[in-house]
């Protein structure tokens, strides 16, 4: 795995921080399953210092990106070093981000490629929000009961009216304040006529029939939009 960073802008910055949280959270929450056995301490001690001797292509690294475990002790290593001096934390903090967003793309490897297998049995939806409310503040309206059926989705979403064209992360959660991710897929939008809308793929397959939400959040201003959703 190669990794190749480019100049990012401070939003781009915020928003794949939020997206390492995102994934951070899901890890801590048991919510990933690590490939392979836990590595010894003294990796994850190297790992949180961000040591050069460590590769990212080190299958140890996406365990420890993925495992709750090691993922609870890198936090805890993380902390230990915040004492040992700013710089370093700073260093750490940015390995730690770079281990997320590492297994953040290959999580979206893994996904895209499992999607090439399992096309077959992909269900296509579309959610159209155009009339719901688009006001910043506004509660998203009198939304019809959007329902999704628990399967591999590929999923398109018809944006509010005047909605920023651009890179949205969508997200169907358990809560209105983005806990307890599902499922959550980044794509951009395309136009159709004066319509904004995203295609994703998304795996609801292990879901829970139930009430959730469905969340829109534009790469740039980071406001998600939450609207009510029912998984069947
Ligand atoms: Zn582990």
């Amino acid at each position: 795995m190669r990794l190749s960073w480019r100049r990012s802008s401070d939003a781009e910055d915020r928003f794949e921080r939020w997206i390492a949280q995102q994934h951070e959270r899901r890890v801590l929450a048991g919510d990933t399953t690590a490939p392979g056995p836990c590595p010894d301490e003294k990796f994850l001690w190297d790992l949180a210092r961000r040591s050069p001797n460590i590769s990212l292509s080190d299958p140890r690294v996406d365990h420890a990106a993925t495992c709750a475990t090691c993922m609870s002790r890198l936090l805890v290593l993380r902390q230990d070093q915040r004492i040992r001096g700013r710089k370093i934390v700073i260093a750490t903090a940015a390995a730690i981000c770079t281990i997320l967003l590492v297994a953040v793309f290959v999580g979206r490897y893994t996904t895209r490629h499992a999607r090439t297998t399992d096309n077959a049995v992909a269900v296509s939806q579309t959610v159209d929000l155009w009339d719901t409310g688009t006001v910043r503040g506004e509660q998203p309206g009198q939304l019809q009961a959007v329902s999704l059926p628990a399967a591999r989705i590929k999923l398109t979403i018809v944006l509010p009216r005047h909605s920023t064209p651009g890179q949205y992360l969508i997200a169907i959660t358990r809560d209105q304040s983005g806990n307890g991710v599902v499922a959550e897929g980044l794509a951009p939008t395309s136009t159709n006529g004066a319509k904004q809308q995203i295609s994703t793929s998304i795996d609801l397959s292990k879901a829970q029939a139930g009430q959730y939400f469905l969340s829109t959040t534009h790469e740039q201003d980071q406001a998600a939009y939450y609207y009510p959703l029912q998984i069947k």
